[in-house]
């Protein structure tokens, strides 16, 4: 008698567990050694469409074809195997089941991601012969830190970045410097360092207004863009200065650069206001040795060829060479 009431008791508690599972916001899948499904709660079924009744008997690979089956068979067999619990996070694979996303508020992502346990279920006698899949819903936190991912990167690039002309600001366009300094030191690379000025820029100011100034400043930026290669780095040093690191050029090479673009700015006109504006560059290079002991040093002599050219008549470019500078082009 008393012990009819305690199994009746077991029942009890046994059915509420049940449908606690069967209920649970947690997706739910017990699957046999065939991977047939033996257990499939509300979870599955409502986002599935298909019904524990349906499912049951048939395995995964029949139910979602588009899962990995090679991929899949081998996780199941080390849970099977080892006895140890697997895991796939969203980071890896965004989800296993291909279920749409109808969450309200990160409704943008087409599919739910998913993180899944999977757990050996031990019989009595220690053998195992099924195991047991938790799906969870982590859409929420996947969009949440895609999205902070995302915001991270675009400000990282907007701090390195100068407003008025979108090139690398001083700040970022020096740290490449010391790294390239750094490098060509390491492994006698070969580099060179450009510096240039826009010629009489305050008369553009004075003239034409901030402004107009502004919009030379942009002019030169663009053709400095135009000019170079992917692999070189261009930088507003400051107001009207600029500054680019030509990797694996020598001086002869960066002049011919040089001269490349003070001919392009040259030639180019910014029109303000009705207004045509024309102004040229003085540049200086000095290509990198292994002599030179700091960046601050390379800076400083690159800095000496731009002011000889200043000296000498402006839009021009010059080398910069121990015991003096060479000349390179002189237009006047
Ligand atoms: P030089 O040929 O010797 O270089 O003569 P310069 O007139 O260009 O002389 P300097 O380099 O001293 O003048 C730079 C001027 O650029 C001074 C400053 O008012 C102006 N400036 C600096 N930053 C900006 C800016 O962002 N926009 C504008 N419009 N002007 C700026
Ligand atoms: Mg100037
Ligand atoms: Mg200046």
């Amino acid at each position: 008698m008393m012990s009819q009431s305690t199994n009746t008791a077991d029942l009890k508690e046994f059915h509420w567990l049940m449908d606690l599972l069967m209920t649970i916001d947690v997706g739910l899948i017990v699957l046999d050694r065939g991977h047939k499904i033996q257990l499939w709660n509300s979870f599955m079924h409502n986002h599935s469409g298909l019904s524990a009744h349906y499912t049951k008997g048939k395995t995964v690979f029949e139910i979602f074809p588009e899962v990995e089956q090679d991929w899949l068979e081998h996780k199941l067999g080390s849970v099977f195997l080892l006895k140890n619990r697997s895991f796939i996070i969203w980071e890896q694979r965004p989800y296993l089941f291909k279920f749409k996303n109808y969450r309200p508020i990160t409704g943008t992502e087409p599919y739910m991601f998913q993180n899944i346990v999977i757990s050996p279920l031990a019989s009595a006698d220690g053998s195992v012969n099924h195991v047991c899949l938790l799906v969870y819903d982590v859409t929420d936190i996947a969009v949440g830190k895609k999205s902070l991912e995302k915001s991270n990167h675009q400000l990282e690039a907007l701090s390195r970045t100068d407003r008025l002309t979108a090139l690398n600001n001083r700040g970022y366009w020096e740290e490449c410097l010391v790294a390239e300094f750094d490098r060509c030191k390491r492994y006698a690379a070969q580099s060179s360092l450009v510096m240039f000025d826009i010629d009489h820029f305050k008369k553009v100011n004075d003239t034409y207004g901030h402004q107009a100034g502004d919009e030379v400043i942009r002019m030169v930026s663009q053709n400095l863009r135009n000019t170079i290669r992917s692999t070189d780095v261009a930088g507003r040093y400051g107001g009207e200065e600029f500054g680019v690191i030509l990797t694996e050029t020598d001086a002869a090479s960066a002049l011919v650069f040089c001269e490349r673009l003070r001919k392009s700015v040259e030639q180019a006109l910014v029109l303000h206001e009705g207004r045509e504006i024309k102004v040229t560059i003085s540049l200086g290079i000095c290509e990198m040795a292994t002599s030179i002991p700091g960046h601050e040093d390379w800076l400083e002599k690159t800095d000496q060829a731009l002011y000889l050219g200043k000296k000498n008549g402006r839009n021009q470019a010059n080398i910069y060479r121990d015991g003096g500078t060479d000349e390179g082009q002189a237009v006047g």
